[in-house]
């Protein structure tokens, strides 16, 4: 399992899509079992939806 200072390096990539499986797969574990993180990677999408909207004007 990984910790959450782990996960918040991972985090772009994750979104990104350019993690391996492997480790997608064990942010995807630690987001189950964690609310802060689950926030957290909501917060980020938000913000990064906010500057993709930005970027197209
Ligand atoms: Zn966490």
């Amino acid at each position: 399992m990984i910790r959450c200072r782990e996960l918040v390096e991972l985090v772009t990539a994750y979104l990104d899509g350019v993690l391996p499986a492997q480790e997608r797969e064990r942010v995807d574990l630690h987001l189950a079992g964690c609310d802060g993180c689950t926030a957290y990677l909501a917060q980020i999408r938000a913000t990064i939806a906010v500057l993709g909207r930005a970027g197209e004007s």
